[in-house]
């Protein structure tokens, strides 16, 4: 259901401007506002639930499709395992960086990555 005190909700119901690279019947795809490396986007399911730890078995397909999405998305900007490849990121908790609590996967590359991260 749409919580219409989400942020990533009221960018997928268009109330919100988004730089949007992709969008399908389960999922969406922007840049980052505050973007942590030269290509940093955000794969987020129109479905609202807060974080994996709702990742029900029921959303087993959902799930396996924000993660295909985020390899075609990181591919078509050029971030390939030969291109530098990426790094895909889902904070779950406040305690680990979660800002926004709608699911989301980050989708990082085109710099050095160290590990492990911060
Ligand atoms: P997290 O801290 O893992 O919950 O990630 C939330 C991300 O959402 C952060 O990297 C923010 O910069 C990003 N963000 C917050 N508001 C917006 C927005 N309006 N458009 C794009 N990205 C956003």
């Amino acid at each position: 259901m749409v919580q219409t005190d989400c942020i990533f909700c009221r960018i997928i119901a268009g109330k919100l401007p988004a730089m949007m690279v992709h969008q399908d019947d389960l999922c969406v795809a922007f840049r980052d506002i505050n973007p942590q490396a030269p290509v940093h986007l955000l794969v987020v399911p129109r479905e609202h639930f807060a974080s994996l730890d709702e990742a029900t078995p029921e959303r087993r397909e959902l799930l396996g499709h924000l993660l295909l999405t985020a390899a075609r998305v990181a591919n078509a900007e050029g971030l390939t395992e030969k291109g530098g490849g990426y790094r895909t990121v889902i904070n779950t908790g406040a305690g680990v960086g979660q800002s926004v609590f709608h699911l989301h996967v980050h989708v990082l590359g085109g710099r050095p990555m160290g590990w492990p991260p911060g």
